[in-house]
């Protein structure tokens, strides 16, 4: 009991110290700084034998890479890789300082406390105390905290596999996210992430003829047309597809019979959808279902009085695994229908979903060690319409999950609401249990 406390404690203060140093990345590349918590996990680790290498992709972008090296290079080796910036706040949604990383009543708070420092600290707290008790596995442990998650990986994880595979290559990867219980009839599920959508961000540049904006009739207003556009996008539903990780995972969400079939049909899945609730599952029923399209920035215009000859409309758009950056275009030409002629589309950001078995022995393992921490709890896989880390390592066939161990304090309807919202936070136990977890699993998976 003492020595959970102390387990608690240290976390905890690696967590807070973490979210203090603020690596606030804002998607340009002089933000993150994540040198810093680089610097505070180095800190934290020294002393204990390990040995330490950085890789910096651009000024201040910096990874930290430590590793327990395996006797037998034949046994499977893991990769535990958390990130360690975080994306920007509004201060005044928030009920506390969202750096101030204060614990009230068990519960840190903090951006960065769910998306992912969270993970990154209590990795970093089973590495140190595995090294300090003298582990010696057959397969090789790999620490990886990794920059620049919350921008798409460019000085992150992205270089890494590109450029420095050799340094982080592994048999199984776990990063972010899942494991937040859901209760359910049966006993409580522990979904871990297999798979995420392929993100696509396209650019819509709508065209028209200038004119004065005294005399608008009968005249070809961009921005008219980009309004139609924008309709017709919002409003576009391509066919549902139904993954074998959905309907895996609505089993187990041990719902009504007539619902889980709803919601696991191609044909009726979206009428389904239209008045499920809680609407936070009727989003995620929809996201896992579709590939989806949301409008969600307009440019154009100039003045006031003059009629405007160039929108750009910018969508993201979320492909579900199989849909390639070609499909996703034909769709959108096919929502824009007969205003296509008029719409170029610009695609600065393509790229493929990323699918991983759960039938693998990390899996089996994980099975194991969560049972016995968790008595009665069932792993079972889940999709993610957000984009992590694991992908660069799912696209090299390298098994790559989504997983930590929550407590119940914090309800699972909570947890979307907090990834990139106000107030961001995570409960003491919920630390104590993932560093008990990743120190148990490396034990089980890598001796
Ligand atoms: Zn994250």
């Amino acid at each position: 009991m003492t020595d959970d406390r102390a387990l608690e404690t240290e976390a905890t203060e690696l967590l807070r110290t973490l979210i203090r140093n603020a690596c606030v990345n804002d998607g340009t590349p002089a933000s993150g700084h994540e040198d810093r918590n680089a610097d505070a996990l180095e800190a934290y680790l020294a002393g204990a034998g390990l040995g330490f290498e950085r890789h910096v992709a651009a000024p201040g972008r910096a990874s930290l890479i430590t590793r327990i090296e395996g006797s037998d290079k034949t046994a499977p080796s893991l990769l535990l890789m958390g990130h360690t910036d975080v994306v920007p706040v509004n201060p005044s949604g928030w009920e506390r300082d969202p750096f101030g990383a204060e614990v009230v009543d068990g519960v840190v708070w903090g951006r960065g406390a769910t998306d992912m420092l969270h993970i990154t600290s209590t990795m970093a707290v089973a590495v140190r105390r595995l090294a300090t008790s003298g582990f010696h596995p057959r397969g090789t442990l790999i620490y990886l905290a990794v920059a620049d998650e919350e921008a798409g990986g460019t000085y992150g994880a992205s270089f890494l596999t590109r450029e420095k595979f050799d340094a982080v290559k592994a048999d199984y990867v776990i990063t972010e996210s899942g494991g937040v219980p859901i209760p359910a009839p049966s006993g409580v599920k522990l979904p871990v992430t297999v798979g995420e959508k392929g993100v696509n961000w396209r650019r819509l540049v709508v065209k028209g003829t200038p004119g004065h904006g005294s005399m608008p009739f009968r005249t070809d207003n961009a921005l008219v047309t980009a309004a139609e556009v924008v309709r017709r996008v919002a409003t576009y539903q391509p066919k549902a597809r139904i993954l074998d990780e959905w309907r895996r995972y609505v089993a187990e969400l041990e719902l009504a019979p007539e619902l889980e079939a709803a919601l696991t049909d191609p044909d009726r899945v979206l009428e389904a959808v239209g008045h499920l609730e809680p609407l936070g599952l009727a989003r995620l029923a929809h996201a896992c279902t579709h590939t989806t399209f949301s409008p969600n920035v307009v440019h154009g215009g100039s003045k006031i009085n003059v009629i405007p000859d160039h929108i750009t409309i910018d969508i993201d758009v979320r492909a579900l695994p199989g849909v390639s950056p070609l499909d996703v275009d034909a769709m959108l030409k096919e929502a824009v229908g007969d205003l296509a002629s008029r719409v170029e589309i610009e695609a600065p950001r393509g790229q493929e979903g990323s699918r991983t078995s759960m039938d693998t022995p990390l899996v089996e393992a994980l099975a194991r060690v969560t049972q016995a921490l968790v008595p009665g709890s069932k792993i079972i896989p889940r999709l993610t319409g957000g984009a992590t880390d694991a992908r660069y390592f799912r696209w090299k066939g390298v098994p790559s999950y989504g997983f930590a161990l929550h407590s119940r304090r914090i309800p699972y309807t909570e947890y979307p609401l907090m990834f990139h919202g106000n107030n961001e936070r995570v409960d003491t136990e919920s630390l104590r249990l993932s560093a008990t977890m990743w120190e148990a699993l490396c034990r089980d998976f890598l001796a």
